[in-house]
């Protein structure tokens, strides 16, 4: 007879996860850790898949103004626009992902997890509350409305940001004289950035000078030989073309780690040109790259070690690897073509890359006091708001706890406003709106099962590393 098992002791289980938190916190410093939204065990996991642009590469700041120059010559140059817009400088500290246009009344918004909508700017300024509430409180945003763009790559800060500075500049225009509607305006400046994406405008000018576009990661390369000892095999799965790819790749891998030569070294195929998020749904066939980097036009019906493919569809890749589902971990940095829509048609594992969150940790620690002040102020608000609950359910009035109550309730916004301008004074924290999580840090819950600052911080966890949720109970579940 198989012994019953012994009863779990909660206080000798909750000791053991104290003390291994305890050894992840000393090893690994705050802003370079991986969270999890839900349980990863690497062990499991038998292919590792990354994106390029903002994932495996990370770009400077150059970059975004390199974007923001190039868009206002074009709008001049293709669309009609008044020179004048070309003195629109891009703010690198205004926009954060996550935001939306209201391409309506030209406004940009953060919304919270329940889509309500607390900040909003128009133009240089934030939108006067009464507008606000007239234009935002009676009907929810859908995310389906064309009238509203939802701003989720890093790709598309530097839109965001020149978009409330030509709002500006052409309502301080005098009527009579000929402006686009605010619609117009975003439409025009987001077809002008994607035609510098796709003519391979923006591309030639940062291949012509890698090092002033991408900052490399000096432990990428150790990183993915740690995942490949264990292992584990590696791929790319970028929308970019075989060879911005090549160059892009080579800048950050080549000669980098003993043993592996060339970039591709590292991987076991690499898949260019695949049309993400449409990848995850169409049958367009996998092409065979050359090695002078031209597109064959035969499809490919096998994968060679280490090569290079454009094009391709989610149904071929399981067929031609027998990868099954959740043995696939993603890393991608682009929530809608990376991860919730991988999250949607696979079982694949999802890790999201938040290149931002580096610098909204620190801040977090330089912080810290305040924030625990303000988390203890409103766990004590909300004690307060039961005890005047009670109180009234008996008939009674008590005007100390209400006083106390009032002061707090001022306390707290004077915080929170302090330590929302510590991150961006615009828009506040980025996975956070308020006591709420912002939209953008809903998604992230939603799809990513891990988060991190950079491929590389899984360096500092064992390829085997049991990732581990702290949120495995729903909220009617007991707590030991
Ligand atoms: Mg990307």
């Amino acid at each position: 007879m198989p012994s019953e098992p012994a009863p779990a002791d909660p206080a000798a289980a909750a000791a053991a996860q104290a003390h291994i938190a305890a050894l992840v916190e000393q090893r690994v410093p705050y802003p370079r850790r991986v969270f999890c939204n839900r349980n990863l065990r690497l062990d499991r996991i038998r292919f590792i898949g990354f994106d390029m642009d903002y994932t495996l590469a990370r770009y400077t700041e150059q970059m975004e103004h390199l974007q923001s120059e190039l868009v206002l010559e074009r709008m001049v140059d293709h669309y009609g626009y008044d020179r004048s817009i070309l003195a629109a400088t891009y703010d690198p500290r205004f926009a954060i992902r996550g935001l939306t246009v209201d391409k309506l009344h030209g406004n940009v918004f953060k919304m919270n997890a329940h889509r309500f909508i607390g900040r909003v700017w128009h133009g240089a300024a934030p939108l006067d509350p009464e507008t606000r509430k007239s234009l935002y409180t009676n009907r929810k945003v859908s995310p389906r409305d064309d009238r509203y763009v939802m701003v989720d790559t890093l790709f598309s800060l530097p839109e965001i940001s020149l978009y409330c500075q030509l709002v500006a500049a052409f309502d301080a225009k005098p009527d009579g004289i000929s402006k686009p509607t605010y619609a117009r305006l975003w439409d025009d400046l987001r077809s002008a950035m994607d035609s510098l994406h796709r003519d391979g405008t923006l591309k030639a000018v940062i291949r012509a000078d890698l090092a002033r576009f991408i900052e490399p990661d000096p432990e990428l390369a150790e990183t993915l030989h740690r995942f490949r000892s264990a292992g584990k095999k590696l791929f790319i799965l970028t929308n970019s073309e075989p060879d911005y790819t090549e160059a892009v790749m080579s800048f950050l891998l080549d000669g980098r780690y003993p043993g592996y030569a060339r970039w591709r070294d590292y991987f076991e195929f690499v898949l260019t040109s695949g049309r993400k998020p449409t990848f995850f749904s169409t049958e367009d066939p996998f092409l065979d790259v050359s090695d002078e980097l031209v597109i064959g036009s035969d499809p490919s019906t096998v994968f060679r070690r280490g090569g290079l493919y454009a094009g391709g569809n989610l149904f071929d890749l399981t067929r031609l690897t027998g990868m099954i589902g959740d043995d696939v971990l993603y890393v991608g940095d682009h929530i809608y073509g990376d991860i919730l829509r991988s999250k949607m048609h696979t079982h694949w594992r999802t890790a999201m890359v938040v290149q931002e969150m580096e610098r909204e940790l620190t801040q977090v620690l330089e912080h810290r006091d305040a924030l625990d002040r303000l988390y203890g102020f409103e766990e004590r608000r909300f004690q307060l708001d039961l005890e005047l609950t009670a109180k009234a359910l008996d008939g009674e009035r008590d005007s100390a706890l209400r006083n106390e109550a009032r002061n707090l309730g001022r306390e707290i916004a004077r915080l929170s406003q302090e330590i929302s301008d510590a991150f961006n004074p615009t828009w506040g924290m980025l996975f956070r709106d308020r006591a709420e999580l912002s939209a953008f840090g809903a998604q992230s819950e939603d799809y990513a099962c891990v988060y991190t600052s950079r491929v590389s911080n899984f360096r500092l966890y064992s390829p085997q590393w049991y990732f581990r949720s702290p949120r495995d109970r729903m909220a009617h579940e007991l707590r030991v």
